[in-house]
């Protein structure tokens, strides 16, 4: 079985490809020892078009999740700091904007977004509530056209940097989860301490708050409320595609697949000193991942996923 790209997706492949290997690389190291959200290049790959890629046209510039995967891959092997910022830009923080904001927010806020102009983020963990959905605790009361949000998220990606947050909380009696879209300039949003990582250092991460925090009804996203459920699993199985595309771009960024054929150890090729499995892990693995990755796409266009 064998990946072959149609000339859409090579193109948006070697687009990234280009973008990554002139502009991005170089600077990777840079990037990740300032610290700072590389807002210029989060900019140019929205010119680029990728936060805009999957959405259907008008919007977007409707390409399939092949040509997405392919694109977050050759960011990634650029670095994972940005590729990570772009991911969380085109698919969780715009997607529900996307699907359910009104023409207002759509113009002020999800349009500048997808140029990159504009930062979205998105709010789902809690200091107890990670994996499990089910203990998210963050409340929303209902006051008559608009509603009180009380709780804290944490983990939030580009919150310091961050123009809106879609946020998931508990709503009616049955306090099952309702979409909000809070901006950044509402009272009682507090962004809380950045979050100190291993690695990824140009991607701020940090908590929040809402304390006494209202939100107008014309931000409730969930058309229905209690929804937001259904509606995060579908996006978090997309998420885990896109995942796996970015740690293949990291991998083969590893220098030592690029310095080893020529490397010796106690004067003899280093390949012969590594033996047949090292060498089937180092040459086949990304190939037979891109394999994969891109497999994972296609069914998940199909509506497999
Ligand atoms: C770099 C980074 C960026 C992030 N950005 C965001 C963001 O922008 N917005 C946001 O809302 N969140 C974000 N997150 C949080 C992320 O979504 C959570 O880390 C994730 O949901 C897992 O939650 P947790 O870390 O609390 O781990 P836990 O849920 O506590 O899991 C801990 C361990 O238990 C395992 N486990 C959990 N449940 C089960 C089970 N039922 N059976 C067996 N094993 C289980 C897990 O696999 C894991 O190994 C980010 C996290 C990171 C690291």
């Amino acid at each position: 079985m064998q990946f072959d790209p149609t000339d859409e997706q090579r193109a948006i492949q070697d687009t990234f490809h280009r973008f990554a290997a002139t502009e991005v690389r170089p600077r990777a190291r840079e990037l990740d020892e300032g610290r700072a959200f590389p807002r210029e290049l989060f900019r140019k790959a929205g010119e680029l078009g990728l936060f805009a890629m999957r959405y259907p046209e008008p919007e977007g510039r409707g390409a399939d999740v092949v040509s997405y995967v392919l694109a977050l891959e050759e960011l990634a092997w650029g670095s994972l700091s940005l590729a990570a910022a772009c991911t969380m830009q085109s698919l969780m923080g715009t997607w529900f904007l996307h699907r359910f904001a009104a023409p207002a927010e759509r113009e002020r806020l999800l349009l500048p977004a997808l140029r990159g102009d504009k930062v979205g983020a998105i709010c789902m963990t809690e200091p107890d509530a990670g994996s499990d959905l089910g203990a998210i605790a963050t409340r929303a009361v209902d006051k008559g056209g608009r509603w009180l949000l009380t709780g804290a998220k944490t983990w939030v990606t580009s919150a310091p940097v961050a123009d809106f947050f879609t946020v998931f909380a508990r709503s009616g009696e049955e306090r099952k989860l309702t979409i909000f879209l809070v901006e950044r300039s509402f009272a009682g949003l507090t962004i809380g301490r950045p979050i100190e990582k291993m690695g990824m250092w140009a991607l701020p991460t940090s908590e929040l708050s809402f304390n006494d925090c209202f939100v107008p009804d014309s931000h409730r996203l969930s058309k229905v409320e209690g929804d937001g459920e259904s509606h995060l699993r579908k996006t978090l199985a997309e998420i885990r595609i896109i995942t796996g595309a970015m740690a293949l771009g990291v991998s083969r960024a590893d220098t030592c697949q690029h310095s080893t054929p020529s490397r010796t150890v106690c004067s003899r090729p280093v390949t012969c000193t590594l033996g047949a499995v090292y060498l089937i892990l180092l040459y086949w693995t990304v190939p037979v991942c891109q394999l994969a990755a891109t497999s994972a796409a296609s069914a998940s266009r199909a509506g497999r996923s």
